[in-house]
């Protein structure tokens, strides 16, 4: 598990990076109650469902595939809070630069990597990010990333098992092993449950990625 083994990093951006903007998400879930004239789930409820990685599973199943619906129609990432970055991401990011691995984000953010870009100039981020592979239009399923994935293989030529992948969602992890990713790391800085993310089989379940330099440096 050496930092030795991999040519390219690829990471996750929300959860993962910067923080995950829950109270941004509720807060679309509560417009959808109101625009479907639902009662609300609490926000324990939400809280659960969420650290469970069922992110609808508060509704009844009759109404779920509506209430999906709705929630992207009125979604809009120009509405989604300024990029707040995690603690130890900077020095992470810096550590690979100086291990010569570069890092890529690989997100499933339906926007154009430029806007993505001009969202996080200031960040610090944008110092170590080669490359931001955002989901196409085509790509209809957003926890999918196994084209993504394959997608800066190419563009980078190496081999998926030439690469570490850490995200902090169950799809990232599954996604990054269906490609055959050498380093698949599960963060639970995104809020989902360690259970949750460790039956995926993720190859190290760390904190955060402020943890990666000190265990590839020794493993
Ligand atoms: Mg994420």
């Amino acid at each position: 598990m050496k930092i030795t083994n991999y040519k390219l990093a690829l990471f996750d951006l929300d959860g993962t990076l910067i923080k995950f903007a829950k109270e941004f998400l509720f807060s679309q879930t509560r417009a959808v109650y109101e625009k479907l004239s639902i009662e609300e789930a609490s926000t324990e409820t939400l809280e659960e469902y969420f650290s469970k990685f069922d992110f609808f599973g508060f509704v009844d199943d009759a109404k779920r595939s509506e209430f999906e619906r709705v929630y992207w129609e009125l979604f809009n990432w120009a509405d989604y809070p300024a990029p707040e970055v995690l603690a130890g991401t900077l020095d992470t990011l810096s550590w690979l630069k100086e291990n010569d691995v570069p890092s890529v984000i690989v997100t499933s953010r339906d926007e154009k990597p430029e806007g993505i870009a001009e969202r996080f100039s200031g960040t610090g981020i944008e110092d170590f990010i080669i490359h931001i592979q955002s989901r196409s239009e085509l790509e209809k399923e957003w926890h999918d990333k196994r084209p993504q994935i394959e997608t800066v293989c190419r563009k980078f030529q190496v081999e998926p098992r030439e690469c570490l992948f850490a995200g902090d969602v169950p799809p990232d992890i599954e996604s990054a092993k269906a490609c055959g990713v050498g380093l698949k790391i599960a963060l639970l800085s995104g809020g989902i449950r360690k259970e949750v993310l460790e039956v995926t089989g993720p190859d190290l379940c760390l904190e955060s990625v402020a943890q990666i330099p000190q265990k590839l440096a020794l493993d």
